[in-house]
């Protein structure tokens, strides 16, 4: 063999499928083939620019950044070419030989679950290069790469299970794909219907595409975001966004912002609907796409937004990152807090406004998202007051609609100096509390927290405004009595209640730092309070999601010196077993009423005593 000689090789088992499905597919929209390779020739281009930033000897220095589409309807060719990057040898058996981590590999997996229903999806996927295998009998690509040294070469495919590469002349930079065109796939041999395709498909492409012997480029050239708003239509923002992500559900707010001060930026960014990223994700990690003047600098740059804002999706450019950055220096220029500030102040603002304007999709926002934004405040305790406009509760006195903690001031009692809040394990039990007792005695509205991040949340928000927020788990966060002069008559006397306490002493022993009469309860038999009102009652918890060993730490148990079930209690022997057994549960029923049994179950075999001794005295 020659060192001229084509040498053949083996598509991947992978590719294979994927040609199969190509090959046969009845897809109608065929044309997204030719969007595919112009994308693949703009993200060429793209690369060579920022190669170019610092490769100073690339080949073909001066040539002008295009693409170029001619058509032989006689020969029934179409050829592509661009001025990018190119490939080597090894790169082009690397990168056409075998599928990239990219939305052709997500096509795949699709394909597997969906069956034969998989190539109605090719256009939504836009399954990159080996598209063109739906209109192509043969395809050649001839390209040549920006490494002086680097010669050029051939790739050549008819769709079967190999191909073959072999060393080509061409001394220009770039790519060339020429395509034989399908019998049946003649049209895309006709420059009307290519410029039909580019205005439709690649109109945004940020370099001239020329057709033909044309002189004008067909496309407008403009990115998305450095378009004027007025002159976009909302349907392009939609199509950008499905383009860029995959998500084929619309995104839930679009922020469209040019800026000149502080600092020059452009930024397109989505708020997704769901949290979840669908399997079909293009975006493979978090962070908005970064571009300095029209050149992509960075994919996935986290640093323009802060943690709790990472499910935004989008594009930032600006004239102002010098051109020379690299990846890694960007992140250490001065502009990037800068620009973080800008999009963060943005960004909450928008979601106040869609608050404001369209609670149902802000409702819905937040429950994608309401997790980061808690999440947010636990990690920067000192953005809490940028970050707690945007949170919302559910409470006591509006337990079904979402209530944001302005709403809750503005409903605060006269002379109600705290915000309340309750943290439980969901809302059913917490209205069922016995911590909220008095308040709902008095009417005062308590926040609900039950979700494991709200113990987080604690950690960072102890004031909204100049409220603080207070546990009504705490001991001492009585003050407020209920209405109690009507029950001061039916309390146990002073002597009994003490012999009581005696009783719960001596059966709960260490598990509890104290027992007491409570001011509080009403409807409850008692409850635990946390002993030490300075620690954080709820950092337990913290502890519990984190699955940190964590001991129940020792609680006050107060009794309510006005319940029928303590008066009972009284009337049994001093050391009866069922009054000891009665105590047991009074103990469990609080821990687990509060979320803080470790084994629930056990109280099963106990349960079922208590239940036969009631039978039994019926
Ligand atoms: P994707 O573009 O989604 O990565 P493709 O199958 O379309 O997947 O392309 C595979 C790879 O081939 C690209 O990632 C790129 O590295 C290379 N490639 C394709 N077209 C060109 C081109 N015109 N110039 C340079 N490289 C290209």
């Amino acid at each position: 063999m020659t060192d001229n000689a084509p040498r053949q090789f083996n598509f991947k088992a992978e590719t294979k499928q994927l040609l199969h499905i190509l090959i046969h597919s009845l897809y109608k929209d065929r044309e997204v083939f030719l969007r595919e390779l112009i994308s693949n020739a703009s993200d060429a281009i793209n690369r060579l620019r920022f190669e170019m930033l610092t490769t100073p000897d690339a080949l073909d220095p001066q040539a002008e950044l295009k693409i170029h589409i001619t058509a032989d309807k006689d020969n029934r060719t179409l050829t592509i070419t661009d001025t990018g990057i190119g490939m080597t040898h090894d790169e082009i058996v690397d990168h056409l030989g075998t599928i990239a981590q990219s939305s052709a590999r997500k096509f795949l997996e699709a394909a597997k679950e969906k069956g034969q229903d998989a190539s109605g999806m090719i256009g939504q996927f836009g399954v990159g290069f080996y598209s063109v295998f739906m209109v192509a009998e043969w395809v050649r690509v001839t390209s040549r790469s920006f490494r002086p040294e680097a010669q050029a070469v051939t790739w050549y495919a008819t769709g079967d299970d190999s191909y073959e590469v072999s060393p080509a002349e061409m001394n220009e930079r770039g790519t060339r794909v020429e395509i034989k065109l399908k019998e049946d796939a003649a049209e895309f041999a006709e420059e009307y219907r290519i410029k039909n395709i580019v205005h439709k498909h690649s109109d945004y492409i940020g370099f001239p595409i020329y057709v033909g012997s044309e002189e004008k480029p067909v496309n407008k050239q403009t990115s998305l975001w450095r378009t004027a708003r007025n002159e976009i239509k909302e349907e392009d923002y939609k199509d950008f966004y499905r383009q860029t992500t995959l998500d084929f559900e619309d995104p839930l707010l679009r922020i469209h912002m040019v800026t000149d001060a502080p600092v020059q930026l452009y930024a397109l960014l989505y708020l997704p609907a769901r949290s979840e990223r669908n399997m079909f994700s293009l975006r493979k990690d978090d962070g908005l796409k970064l571009y300095s003047r029209n050149i992509l600098i960075d994919e996935y740059n986290k640093d323009l937004l802060p943690e709790y804002l990472r499910f935004v999706q989008g594009v930032v450019d600006s004239e102002d990152l010098p051109l020379n950055v690299s990846r890694e220096t960007v992140q250490s220029s001065g502009l990037m807090p800068k620009l973080k500030k800008v999009l963060t102040n943005q960004v909450v603002k928008e979601l106040e406004n869609l608050a404001k304007k369209e609670a149902e999709k802000y409702n819905s926002f937040w429950g994608e998202f309401g997790a980061y934004l808690k999440q947010g405040i636990a990690a920067n305790p000192a953005e809490a007051d940028v970050i707690a406009p945007l949170l919302r509760f559910k409470t006591n006195l509006h337990p079904e609609t979402w209530s944001s903690l302005e709403e809750y001031v503005s409903r605060m009692k006269d002379g109600q100096t705290v915000i309340h809040y309750l943290v439980s394990e969901d809302s059913k039990s917490a209205l069922r509390s016995p911590h909220l007792d008095s308040f709902h005695a008095k009417g005062l509205e308590v926040i609900l927290l039950t979700e494991p991040m709200d113990s987080f949340m604690l950690m960072g928000l102890r004031k909204f405004k100049d409220y603080e927020l207070k546990s009504v788990a705490g001991a001492d966060a009585d003050g407020e009595d209920p209405a109690r002069a009507e029950s001061e008559a039916e309390k146990i006397p002073e002597e009994d209640f003490n012999a009581l306490i005696g009783r719960f002493k001596r059966v709960l022993g260490e598990r509890v730092a104290d027992v007491r009469a409570s001011k509080r309860l009403v409807q409850s038999v008692a409850r635990l309070a946390d002993a030490d009102s300075n620690s954080n009652p709820d950092l337990q918890r913290v502890y519990k999601y984190l699955g940190r060993e964590y001991e129940i730490p020792k609680k006050v148990l107060e009794l309510n010196p006005s319940h029928e079930v303590l008066k009972n209690l009284l009337k049994l022997q001093a050391d009866s077993e069922l009054g000891d057994i009665v105590i047991e549960q009074i103990f469990d029923s609080a821990l687990l009423v509060e979320g803080i049994h470790p084994d629930p179950s056990s109280m099963a075999p106990r349960v079922q005593r208590i239940i036969e001794a009631a039978l039994a005295g019926k």
